[in-house]
């Protein structure tokens, strides 16, 4: 039996230490079980059939062909490279490579035959090929194309080939979808699930490479039908789940109306609703009167106003003498929310002997016990922090309402925790909580309707007025030393600024887990280094410093002198990223804006255009040595530029990542979309609909088998 069996059978018994390097690869792309091997499809596939006379090949395309060294040499231009000429008889072609080893020249000496593959580039007369796949000519050739798979580094193609068949020929794949709903398309019924991967891992020696690669062919909607039903019928099975807990009714009595807390809030605050937030808090207030948990999604571009619907929310759950408990993703935002909805609801609460309480990790132990002791008694009527909120030692005596902000903010294994936690709060009462999630990262609808189908969703689809609109501008890094010349003007006239440093590391935007993100030391020296340029740039000013690696208390007086105008420039990694507050900043720079994400640029321009000076956004982006830019990242500078609108700005990112990137990274790392394309429209998306509650009421078991096969362990993300 070959080596990787233990690793794909039974992982669970295999001490990690004593797997090899591809076996814990092969874990680490979540291969663990034979239908995970057998659902590791090809991401393409290359011809080895047959033998291409260079003269007929096309350039761009990947070929193989035979023909004789005439020339070898190592020549070192810029960097060393070994430079080998191939004649085929028909045309000439010449082999470069940056890496090579002393048996490579001796393989490819004057006069050897040799089969190469790889992809053609060049004009004609000049044939190139870069580091092609290279053996001895007159080999046999392979009947089919042959697979190629995702890998990940230390997992050979051969090994991952070898255990990708291993693990197809033992899975189960017996039918789990019913005839019944089969029928309803019947390209589903023209390819079994068992046909459509033979289809794709061994294609027969007749299929062309476009016809695998087809999306529309029997065999790839079939796989997507499969995995969006397992989708549609996990978070169905959720809901229902759900359907069954009780949550406390929080609806208002009958008696009272104008001198209820949300009403009283609603008076006292500067400024009326919107009708979009008139609408999302009826759509809340309705969930929260049910005695069923309430699991609604509000989502709004940044700045539309969800703090207020929060709080509504909240007046609302206190009202009916519950508690609320309000979390965000950082420090520095739970201290924005709990001013202002301190301010807010403190004078309304202290005549009823209630308050609200803000947990945070730079609190002495005597006036944290304080806080403890006022959760457990019920005296804080909201509580609000990071995941402290669910810390050991808190203890709600009634909650009834909990609010996530920022939700995607925080990384799937987090909010999975936070859920349960809360859940366990209300468990001593027999109570689940009411759930609100707030986020800013809107999903395009279709996403939202297969990804989020176990959430209500409330919309914001407008903002409060008087907003100006941002102007943003791109400009190339080499006119660096211009920008911070207008630098000095802007602060003349009263204007507060934001210089955003860049990312060090990766571009992706929504790394899951980890919020805030820890600068690196490298881009905590590009943020001190910044501050020192900027500061010798604008004698008299001061330039503050905020990262995410300054003890909480500096954090909050960083921020506290921001926000109160004394700073006119504030130089910062990107914890300002989510939900900071300022409006009298009106400049946002963001260095290096071609290493962020989309949703995350969105994000950070949505700091400023919160007052009434017409503000800038300045996108510097590239290197001063002019190396250009990859197509996503110019197409990201170009979607900034050109809309400010976050759901379009949603709809672009979908467009350019691919809802596989789009939610993989988002959600967990593993994408949990890996076939269905939502972006192509919703027909197989509509039948996955339609056949989850038939699969669900006639035929549970199929159902549960159906999951188990698709879903596996990671069931639980799609709740996340
Ligand atoms: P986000 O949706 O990004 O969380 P916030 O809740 O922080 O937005 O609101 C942005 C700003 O708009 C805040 O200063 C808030 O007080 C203000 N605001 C909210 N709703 C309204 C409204 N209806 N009219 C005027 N200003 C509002
Ligand atoms: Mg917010």
């Amino acid at each position: 039996m070959p080596a990787f069996v233990p690793a794909t059978r039974n992982t669970g018994q295999v001490a990690p230490e004593r797997l090899s390097a591809p076996q814990k690869a092969l874990r680490q792309l979540g291969l663990t079980r034979d239908i995970d091997l057998a659902l590791h499809l090809p991401l393409r596939y290359e011809d080895e059939t047959r033998i291409t006379r260079l003269a007929n090949a096309r350039l761009g395309e990947p070929v193989q062909f035979e023909g004789a060294v005439t020339h070898q040499e190592v020549a070192v231009r810029g960097r060393r490279q070994l430079l080998v000429m191939v004649d085929d008889g028909s045309a000439t072609c010449l082999l470069r490579f940056f890496h090579f080893y002393p048996a490579q020249l001796k393989q490819m000496a004057v006069g050897a035959r040799l089969r190469v593959r790889g992809d053609l580039r060049g004009g004609p007369g000049a044939l190139t090929m870069m580091h092609p796949v290279v053996h001895a000519a007159g080999g046999e050739l392979s009947s089919a194309l042959t697979p190629v798979y995702p890998a990940a580094a230390g997992l050979p193609q051969a090994y991952l080939r070898k255990a990708v068949a291993a693990g197809l020929a033992r899975a189960d794949l017996s039918e789990t979808i019913a005839p019944e709903c089969l029928n309803l398309i019947p390209a589903l019924h023209a390819c079994s699930l068992k046909e459509a991967l033979s289809f794709l891992h061994h294609p027969a020696p007749s299929q062309s490479a476009l016809a695998l690669e087809d999306r529309n062919h029997p065999a790839w909607q079939r796989l997507k039908a499969e995995e969006l039903l397992a989708q549609q019928l996990s978070q169905l099975a959720a809901r229902r789940e759900r359907a069954h807990l009780q949550a406390p009714a929080l609806a208002a009595r009958p008696d009272e109306s104008s001198d209820s807390l949300p009403a009283q809030l609603l008076a006292a605050l500067p400024f009326t609703l919107t009708g979009a937030q008139r609408r999302a808090v009826r759509e809340i207030e309705t969930d929260l009167a049910a005695p069923r948990p309430m699991q609604r999604l509000l989502q709004g571009d940044v700045g539309a106003g969800k703090t207020v619907v929060a709080a509504l929310a909240a007046a609302l759950a206190i009202n009916a003498g519950w508690q609320c408990a309000l979390m965000a993703p950082t420090e520095i935002l739970t201290g924005q929310h709990f001013s202002k909805l301190a301010g807010w609801l403190e004078p309304l609460l202290a005549p009823l002997g209630q308050r609200v309480v803000w947990l945070t990790g730079s609190q002495k132990k005597k006036e944290r016990a304080a806080q403890l002791t006022a959760i457990e008694s019920g005296q804080a009527a909201l509580v609000v922090g990071t995941h402290a909120v669910i810390g050991e030692q808190v203890r709600f005596a009634r909650l009834g309402l909990a609010v996530i902000d920022e939700q995607h903010r925080f990384g799937v294994q987090q909010r999975l925790e936070l859920r349960r936690k809360l859940s366990d709060q209300g468990a001593a009462l027999a109570r689940e909580p009411h759930f609100l999630m707030m986020s800013a990262t809107p999903i395009p609808r279709t996403l939202a309707m297969s990804y989020y189908a176990d959430l209500d969703v409330s919309t914001l689809d407008e903002l409060p007025p008087g907003r100006t609109p941002v102007v943003t501008k791109l400009v190339h890094e080499r006119r660096r030393a211009e920008v911070i010349a207008h630098l000095r003007g802007w602060t003349e006239t009263g204007r507060q600024i934001y210089w955003v440093c860049p990312l060090i590391d990766s571009p992706d935007d929504d790394q899951p887990g980890t919020s805030p993100p820890t600068p690196s030391a490298q881009e905590l020296r590009a943020a001190i280094e910044t501050q020192a340029e900027l500061a010798a740039a604008l004698p008299g000013r001061e330039v503050g410093l905020l990262h995410s690696r300054l003890p909480p208390a500096e954090k909050k007086t960083v921020m506290a002198r921001f926000a109160a105008a004394e700073l006119p420039v504030l130089v910062a990694t990107t914890v300002i990223e989510v939900g900071v507050d300022v409006p009298n900043a009106s400049v946002m720079v963001i260095e290096h804006a071609e290493r962020f994400g989309l949703a995350q640029l969105h994000q950070l321009r949505g700091r400023v255009g919160r007052g009434a000076t017409a503000s800038a956004c300045v996108l510097l982006y590239g290197s001063p040595d002019g190396a250009p830019l990859g197509a996503a990242a110019r197409q990201r500078l170009q979607a900034m530029r050109e809309t400010h609108d976050g759901f379009e700005i949603a709809r672009r990112d979908l467009a350019i990542r691919g809802p596989g990137e789009f939610l993989g990274a988002r959600q967990s790392g593993a994408a949990l979309l890996r076939f269905a394309d939502l972006t192509e429209g919703d027909l197989i998306l509509a039948w996955a609909r339609r056949a989850a509650p038939i699969m669900l009421d006639r035929y549970p078991a199929l159902a549960h088998r159906h999951v188990q096969r698709w879903l596996g362990g990671r069931a639980d993300y799609l709740k996340a």
